[in-house]
């Protein structure tokens, strides 16, 4: 038995067993063989086995997510089978005397930067297949089971760090729990673990090399520790917190179809944020009042290209017609920072939170922000959609967003192409808007606080540093008086405004809100019964 202390992003107990999760660069060293033919011929067998792993996912993505979706899976089989690929490795490993994973990852690289280096977008963006084919390659050589989450059972993930564009990827039904040495509360990995209501750690000084794939580990994100292979009495109490903790939620759900009004009568709107189509599910089932915050950039992470017009116009479609006549506020591509697609080619940059992100890319790629506005007034047509605008600094940024969105509208007038004019409203999550907050106002419909980012740019702090957790304090009173400014710089406009951030879920603040004149909060879905709780108890 091991037990260490981490720091909880998502309040929640689980037991399972462990899947380690490495990255394959980690496991790729150089070793000297003797006989290459036999080297050749293990590098032979784990192509066979790639193959076969990539034709389950196409099976399971065609049946799932439809034939379109699955293609890629379908492709990388055929790049598994090319032969200057191969035969590179081959001749590697041979002339080299090296062992297949060193060979597979020097071959897979020099290959990907080919066609990194090529000019047409399309050609420059299947150097990621290269790569993802090569780590599969790679990983079914040295033995690791982490490719294929898809057929393991539920498991307590456990990793050094995860990206988001990672976590994006996995299956959800087949997580109990997420487990990192390191990463920051803030970060979005964090964020999307609290969407998806999955008991989750960061910071836990686990040794990986000491755990094995199979270890049973107890995730509790109540207390904040960890324990790998605990005692019989240990996992009897985890077991006895787990239903305790299932019990809550279940007396939770009795607040399901009330209202959110306080004794003295004041009403909220309490909505919830997701993350992709899937996680409407969730919504649902915890009863919100709409969608606050629908993050449409993880739509294109953990893909090697952009996601088409009609892509996104399905999964917009899709979020809208399974909330009926609810609100569903979808935010514009707000990647960068931590949210990489290498397709985008974003670059390496010295401050990546003060970077090219968000609307500062859709102002500089205006046929990326085109297609996406395009979709969306599209699917404007399969219920209450509001759109809003991530990042906003100034006026001038507005304007030039409200003119291309004229311009899409005209497109699609010209067209013929039907849809309804959206809520148009953009966060205010730096500094610069909250000061200049008035005349934002008189150009939108709604704001919404996104206080993630407020706090890290009030206070000068990267959310993502793990080292200034500590430091990270989103009850600073600098960041409260920002949120008062907002407030009443949008009701002296006559104008709504929300709070999508995740200290809308804070409930030592609940109140505090409702006093500043908040409309709305906008919460993981686990939180909004707990929220819902909390106001009806004001
Ligand atoms: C925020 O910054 O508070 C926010 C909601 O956006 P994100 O966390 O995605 O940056
Ligand atoms: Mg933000």
């Amino acid at each position: 038995m091991q037990k260490f202390s981490g720091k909880t992003v998502y309040r929640g107990i689980a037991m399972g067993p462990a899947v380690v999760l490495k990255k394959a660069d980690e496991q790729v060293k150089r070793t000297g063989i003797v006989d290459a033919e036999a080297e050749i011929a293990r590098v032979h067998k784990s192509l066979e086995q790639s193959k076969e792993q990539l034709q389950q996912l196409y099976e399971k993505a065609a049946a799932e997510v439809g034939e379109a979706h699955a293609a890629v899976f379908e492709a990388h089989q055929m790049m598994l089978e090319d032969e200057d690929f191969l035969e590179a490795i081959y001749s590697m490993i041979r002339s080299e005397m090296v062992n297949g994973e060193y060979a597979a990852a020097t071959i897979g690289e020099k290959f990907a930067q080919i066609f990194a280096d090529m000019e047409d977008d399309y050609m420059r963006a299947r150097a990621a297949d290269v790569r993802d084919i090569t780590n599969r390659l790679i990983r079914n050589l040295s033995g690791s089971q982490q490719t294929d989450l898809h057929a393991a059972q539920p498991s307590v993930i456990v990793a050094e760090d995860l990206s988001p564009s990672e976590t994006v990827q996995m299956n959800k039904e087949k997580i109990l729990a997420f487990v990192t040495v390191h990463g920051s509360t803030n970060s979005h990995t964090a964020i999307l673990a609290r969407m998806m209501n999955i008991p989750a750690l960061v910071g836990v000084p686990l040794d990986l090399e000491k755990i094995k794939d199979g270890m049973q580990v107890i995730a509790d994100g109540i207390t904040g520790e960890v324990i790998v292979e605990p005692t019989a009495a240990q996992a009897l109490e985890a077991e006895k917190k787990i239903a305790d903790e299932r019990e809550k939620a279940r007396l939770l759900l009795e607040l399901k179809g009330k209202e959110n009004v306080t004794h003295d009568g004041k009403h909220i709107q309490v909505f919830a944020n997701i993350g992709g189509v899937g996680d409407v599910r969730y919504v649902l089932e915890n009863d919100a009042g709409g969608i606050g915050l629908f993050r449409s950039e993880f739509l294109y992470l953990g893909r090697n290209d952009l996601p088409t017009e009609e892509e996104q116009f399905q999964a917009y479609r899709h979020v809208l017609q399974a909330m009926g006549d609810k609100k569903v506020i979808i935010r514009t591509l707000d990647i960068g920072a931590d949210k990489k697609a290498d397709y985008l080619h974003l670059g390496q940059e010295e401050n990546p939170a003060l970077g090219y992100r968000a609307i500062r890319i859709c102002l500089t790629q205006t046929d990326v922000f085109k297609t996406q506005l395009r979709a969306l007034l599209r699917a404007s047509m399969y219920g209450n959609l509001s759109v809003m605008y991530p990042m906003i600094i100034s006026v001038d940024e507005v304007r030039k967003i409200l003119d291309i969105v004229y311009e899409v509208k005209k497109e699609l007038d010209a067209e013929g192409v039907s849809y309804k004019m959206p809520e148009q409203g953009i966060m205010i999550e730096t500094p610069a808007a909250v000061m200049i907050c008035d005349e934002l106002a008189e150009l939108v419909d709604f704001f919404s606080i996104g206080t993630n980012d407020l706090t890290q740019y009030t206070l000068a702090i990267d959310r993502q540093n793990e080292k200034l957790d500590n430091f990270y304090d989103p009850h600073h009173p600098a960041v409260l008086k920002m949120i008062r400014m907002i407030a009443e710089g949008a009701h002296r406009c006559g104008k709504w405004v929300g709070i999508c951030g995740e200290l809308g879920a804070d409930l030592e603040l609940t109140e505090t809100f409702i006093k500043m004149g908040i409309d709305e909060l906008s919460v993981s879905p686990s939180m909004v019964l707990p929220l819902r709780k909390r106001i009806r108890e004001l």
